[in-house]
């Protein structure tokens, strides 16, 4: 193994001994403080400047920085800290162990994998001086309200281009959808189910909202983005009634709407609230209201016209012979700097297939070229 590539792999090792779990996703996580107090060691260690910066109680994102010859050029490399949570793996999650020219553990992939491999990629420049200030930022909530790359956004500093660490398997990502998820309510009446026409079935409301919302769904595919397909809605939770023998007074469904590129988050609001109005208006006249706001998560703009995409294509090619523009449907931190202006590509090393499963793990081959990819486009934009 090269210097770098070991230098690289140890490092993740130690980030994913860290657990450290979205504490909003689990209530046992214990959230990003103790990988941002290891990177300040890290920091110290090799002399780079670097900055907590508070975002919530007792959760604060890392940034450390290397000046750039253009003073008032800056380029942002930001990766996650936080994990989701762990269910039923083989072998301990937070091992970092290494077989098979892999490192296993949760958050391996994503995206303890990018964090360590833009950090070797900036403490490696030695001499070589990057031509904008390079500042890797590693963020906090990425999987649950993204409320640190938002921090980051609205910091008062800004930024020309970003890089943002997820498992692309080393694929240039230039447009990715974005989210917007809310909860709407049918309102009924009470009755005992002996006598069910006393009362107004919440549950047999909302079912014909549920097939209104399905029909819905299906003329989205006619709105595709050339990257990111169609728009999507599904109806991911349903709950309703009290219990057996009571015609069921409330029924409650969360949305979770997928936005592309350009598609702002009230529109998709707007045209479930236009189906809901021809129910309160239909001849049901169903009692049913969209519980806001909405947790929203805008679809970033493409990057497909921006100097980072064209600096990032060049280093993916000759490191990887990736580089072709691609779109992807996950979310990432792209869409919080996006709403700032920020031009933001999305690459890393790993499989989106690996994110958030048992035995989660990274390639090493593909960890030492996410290095060679970073700092070829921290030293060229
Ligand atoms: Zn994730």
């Amino acid at each position: 193994m090269s210097f770098a590539t070991t230098q690289t792999v140890a490092l993740l090792q130690e980030l994913v001994r860290i657990e450290s779990i979205n504490p909003s996703l689990s209530s046992t996580g214990s959230g990003e403080q103790k990988v941002a107090e290891f990177l300040e060691r890290f920091c110290v260690e090799r002399n780079l400047p670097f900055e907590f910066q508070a975002v919530a109680d007792g959760r604060s994102n890392f940034l450390t920085w290397v000046p750039g010859e253009n003073p008032d050029r800056r380029i942002l490399f930001i990766a996650h800290m936080d994990t989701v949570p762990i269910d039923k793996w083989e072998s301990d999650p937070f091992s970092g162990e290494q077989r098979e020219g892999r490192i296993y553990g949760r958050g391996s992939c994503d995206t303890k994998g990018s964090l360590a491999a833009m950090l070797t990629a900036l403490s490696t420049l030695g001499e070589r001086k990057p031509k904008s200030t390079v500042v890797v930022a590693a963020s906090i909530d990425e999987e649950f309200r993204k409320i640190g790359a938002r921090a980051i956004a609205r910091s008062g500093v800004s930024y020309d281009a970003a890089v943002v660490g997820e498992p692309t398997d080393l694929e240039l990502v230039v447009a990715h959808k974005g989210s917007v998820r809310w909860q709407v309510e049918v309102e009924g009446v009470p009755a005992h189910t002996s006598k069910p026409h006393l009362g107004v079935n919440a549950i047999t409301g909302m079912a014909k909202i549920v097939s209104a919302l399905d029909d819905l769904n299906r003329t989205l595919t006619s709105q595709a983005h050339p990257l990111v397909g169609a728009p999507t809605l599904t109806v991911s939770l349903i709950e309703g009634g009290i219990e057996l023998t009571t015609v069921p007074p409330v029924c409650r469904i969360w949305i979770d709407r997928r936005l592309i590129p350009g598609e702002p988050p009230q529109k998709a609001i707007q045209e479930v609230e236009n189906i809901l109005e021809s129910f309160r208006e239909g001849a049901d006249k169903i009692k049913v209201r969209s519980l806001l706001p909405a947790l929203e998560d805008p679809a970033p703009d493409s990057a497909e016209s921006s100097k980072i995409a064209a600096v990032a294509a060049t280093a993916c090619a000759d490191v990887a012979g990736t580089g072709k523009y691609i779109g992807v449907p996950y979310g990432t931190d792209a869409s919080q700097l996006s709403l700032v202006g920020i031009p933001c590509v999305v690459i890393g090393p790993g499989s989106i297939n690996q994110a958030h499963t048992n035995n989660e793990f990274v390639e090493i081959d593909q960890l030492t070229k996410a290095v060679e990819i970073y700092q070829k486009i921290m030293l060229n934009y």
